[in-house]
């Protein structure tokens, strides 16, 4: 073996060591309506503090939604109410503008397009992607859905912003392999 190719190895080695450790750090969550078509993606990336969700969105309704975090990593369509309520760990009211708020959740309305397209980044400050009680990779996931109507930051429990009308199940793109051994026995 030659020097460049020991060289191209262990640079790939230090490479691929770096994607595991990587990998729980940002997550791509993909978006579906209520008859099942797929909107796109939300990419999800750990922050020092908080997580940033990058919106890449299309075939939403025009005008302003709220979108937030829920509590249950299940998509079920057409109205997606498996996906339970706000994300809560803190055990808040509901709002952004409520001064005993908010959810961890919680987060500002998003404004489609006429073509139904949005692209924005928005930030949700106190989840992580850890595994700690405010991780959004809980056993059994959490979820984003977006709301037909904005979200009021008020009213409780959920801004008063109408049906669900997408959903995204929040979970790592890759199963460790351990976790899938147990589930194969089970
Ligand atoms: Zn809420």
């Amino acid at each position: 073996m030659n020097k460049k190719i020991v060289y191209l190895l262990f640079s790939l080695s230090v490479l691929l060591m770096g994607c595991t450790e990587q990998e729980v750090k940002k997550v791509d969550v993909e978006m579906f309506n209520a008859v099942g078509d797929s909107l796109g993606k939300i990419k999800l990336e750990e922050q020092a503090s908080g997580v940033k969700l990058g919106l890449d969105l299309k075939g939403l309704p025009p005008g302003d939604h709220a979108i937030h975090i829920h509590e249950k990593g299940e998509c079920e369509a057409p109205d997606f109410k498996s996906a339970g309520n706000h994300f809560n760990p803190e055990d808040k009211d509901h709002g952004l503008l409520n001064q005993d708020g908010h959810h961890a959740g919680d987060l500002p309305n998003i404004i489609v397009e006429d073509d139904g397209k949005v692209k924005t980044d928005l930030v949700a400050a106190e989840v992580t992607m850890k595994d700690d009680k405010s991780s959004l990779l809980t056993k059994d996931g959490t979820s984003i859905v977006i709301d037909e109507k904005t979200d009021d930051g008020m009213t409780q429990p959920s801004g008063d912003s109408g049906e669900r009308i997408a959903c995204g199940v929040v979970s790592k793109n890759k199963e460790p392999k351990q976790k899938e051994a147990q589930n194969s026995k089970s």
